[in-house]
């Protein structure tokens, strides 16, 4: 029986990695053969993966002390639009031809991350098969419906001055203009956005488009995109819970395969089983976001004088080095750690709340494991998800507009974990855990997809249908 393989292109950001990796090892699991084409920077660990997955890397041109911050990342994924291109062709070329002389194997697809929408051209143009994979949420994605009208209306760039603010979006209920993904940007961010927005919306995978959510969780965000789409949309998540358990790792330290790009601290784990259950609050802003100096002075002495444990996430190419002042005050009630690993973190019953920036892995997460959020977006769809999170499932104190001093922070993390307020919210999160849960078990969209891949080339496939 001939292998069919599947070639997926992540961009090199940890929060689009892990769910194209987990997406990959899912279809892995269903019986296809995996290439990972990938950047040089930041590039994944082969070693965390399956051994028949293949790993190929191709020229980014981008320099290895480059370091990713919410001011560069729209730039970046620019670059990689234009310096990938030839790089990534050269590549398939090199794929195919290797294909045509082995009978045995069979390309069926690409399967592409949203930012590197320039994959769409050149594999149609290689003649293969393509699916977009959008790793924000769907919400965020038909956002993007709303930008030319904005823009027509002068409405661009959206700043906290901006009148129309606090108004409802048109279509969009419940976000505000606040809540949109370019708001607070600045002019030239903007516009490179609204550029960058205008092509993911033009692109037209010829297979469809695959979204990591779950029906129950967006259903009329994702309708209209049915609507508006003529193609498959594939809602198959959350991904981390269709993930299956990796074979490879035998220290049993990872409920499934690690798709970090960091090396994860365990030792939290061993103080996370020495805490009362739901009395540990999680600090973490994600792979890309992060506070100042003064900023992680202020969160240190309100973390302390809220009086309750904390795990906090402070990643080491953020800051020289962190204050004595911080280091001090977090050494009786709480830990630092350079990278946790977050879903063992967010699964642990000593966390009872967790502070997030809200992007959309730890969003999903989050509620996955029945754990409330204070919820700070920092920028882009982070906003959307934290008013959907805030909002719309009510498992989330919006924290948008907090000043970060200590006096604020103290307020809401005692808010978050001992007040009325947050232990209702607790509540609604485990209940929305569980009919995520349930919701998980239907595999329609999954199967799906599958079904999608295989009649593109009517290819017979020895299907996995556990
Ligand atoms: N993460 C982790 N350890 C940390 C912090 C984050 O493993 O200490 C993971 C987290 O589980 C999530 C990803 O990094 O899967 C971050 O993605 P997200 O979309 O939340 O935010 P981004 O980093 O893209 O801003």
């Amino acid at each position: 029986m001939a292998k069919h393989r599947l070639i997926v292109i992540p961009p090199p950001f940890q929060g689009h990695m892990t769910p194209m990796l987990q997406l990959a090892t899912i279809l892995h699991s269903k019986g296809f053969s995996i290439t990972v084409a990938h950047t040089n920077f930041n590039s994944p660990d082969p070693t965390n993966y399956p051994d028949d997955f293949t790993f190929l890397p191709f020229y980014d041109g981008l320099s290895d002390s480059c370091t990713l911050s919410p001011k560069n990342v729209i730039q970046i994924s620019k670059t990689l639009n234009i310096n990938c291109v030839t790089p990534v062709k050269e590549l398939l070329l090199r794929i195919m031809d290797e294909n045509k002389e082995n009978q045995e194997e069979k390309i069926l697809c690409v399967i592409y991350d949203g930012l590197m929408h320039f994959v769409d051209s050149v594999a149609r143009e290689l003649n293969l098969p393509t699916i977009l994979f959008r790793t924000t949420c769907a919400t965020n994605f038909l956002s993007y419906h709303s930008l030319p009208t904005l823009q027509t209306n002068g409405y661009l760039p959206l700043q906290d001055s901006s009148c129309v603010c606090m108004e409802m979006v048109e279509g969009l209920e419940p976000l505000r203009y606040r809540d949109l993904p370019i708001f607070n940007m600045g002019e030239s961010a903007t516009d490179t956005m609204v550029k960058q927005a205008a092509i993911s919306l033009s692109v037209k995978p010829s297979l469809g488009v695959i979204f990591n959510t779950i029906e129950f969780l967006e259903a009329s965000s994702l309708q209209k995109l049915r609507n508006l789409y003529k193609i498959g949309v594939f809602p198959i998540g959350p991904l981390h819970m269709l993930t299956p358990p990796s074979s490879q790792k035998q220290d049993n330290s990872s409920m499934t395969t690690t798709t970090s790009l960091m090396k994860e601290d365990y030792s939290c784990i061993t103080w996370l089983n020495e805490q009362e259950p739901g009395s540990v609050l999680y600090v973490s802003l994600g792979s890309i976001a992060s506070w100042n100096e003064r900023e992680l002075i202020e969160v240190a002495h309100g973390l302390a004088n809220s009086e309750q444990r904390f795990l906090w996430v402070i990643r080491p190419e953020t800051i020289k080095s962190i204050p004595e002042e911080v280091k001090s005050l977090a050494r009786e009630k709480g830990r630092i750690v350079k990278w946790a690993p977050q879903r063992e973190v967010l699964a642990h019953s000593a966390v009872g709340g967790f502070w997030s920036h809200c992007g959309w892995n730890s969003t999903l997460e989050s509620v996955c494991f029945g754990v409330p959020m204070m919820c700070q977006p920092c920028f882009g769809d982070q906003r959307v998800n934290a008013r959907l999170a805030s909002h719309v499932w009510k498992v989330g104190i919006d924290c948008s507009e907090m000043r970060i001093g200590r006096e604020e922070v103290e307020g809401a993390v005692r808010r978050m974990m001992v007040s009325w307020e947050g232990k209702e919210m607790r509540e609604r999160a485990v209940l929305m855990k569980d009919k995520i849960r349930v919701g998980v078990r239907d595999q329609d969209a999954l199967n799906a997809l599958v079904h999608a891949i295989i009649m593109s080339t009517c290819a017979p496939l020895n299907i996995h249908n556990s």
